[in-house]
Order: C-alpha cells, then sequence, then structure tokens
C-alpha cells in the first residue's frame, strides 16, 4: 500500500518501497511549488498519471528525477515529456477547473 497515495491509485506491476520514497517526495515538492495541501498533490499525482497513461509510481519517478532533480530516470523519455507538457499547463488550482 502506497501510503503516500490514496487508495485506488494505479500502482506500476513491479512495485517497491523504493517507489514509496519517490512518491512522497513528489507530493513534498508539489506542495511547495504549486502551494498544494498534501491530499491535493496526491489528486494531482492521479490525475497525471493518468492523463500520461502511466502509474502514479511512474509519474512520481518522472516528477522527481526527470523534472525536479534533472537526474537519470528510469521513467521512460516519452512519459517525462508528457508530464512536462502537463506541468506548462498547470496552475496549482486544479480544482478550479
Ligand atoms: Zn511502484
Amino acid at each position: 500500500m502506497l501510503e503516500s497515495i490514496d487508495a485506488g491509485t494505479r500502482l506500476c506491476s513491479h512495485h517497491l518501497a523504493e517507489h514509496e520514497a519517490v512518491a512522497r517526495q513528489a507530493v513534498e515538492v508539489m506542495t511547495e511549488w504549486y502551494d498544494l495541501s498534501s491530499a491535493q498533490a496526491r489528486t494531482q499525482l492521479r490525475e497525471w498519471a493518468s492523463r500520461c497513461d502511466a502509474s502514479a509510481c511512474q509519474v512520481a519517478e518522472a516528477f522527481v528525477h526527470g523534472v525536479y532533480l534533472g537526474s537519470p530516470t528510469t521513467c521512460p523519455p516519452a512519459t517525462v515529456r508528457r508530464l512536462e507538457r502537463l506541468l506548462r499547463e498547470f496552475t496549482g488550482h486544479a480544482e478550479a477547473r
């Protein structure tokens, strides 16, 4: 169970403990960057996952390593690019849309 993402979230097929650490870090960075509550950040992570057609784990990985740290990521480059496009559109007020 991924405690940093709510139940019902699509997890990857090879889920590892380290994914949970990455997901927690993604939520932390999102709360800072976008002034979201952690519940809002988790909701947004799920929305990005569904819009990227990826698991929440992959999107968290793409966000933390591909976007935030700019470090090598295990996430497919196509997913990182899709996430980057979504981030450019994202205003931080998902609920208002
Ligand atoms: Zn996972």
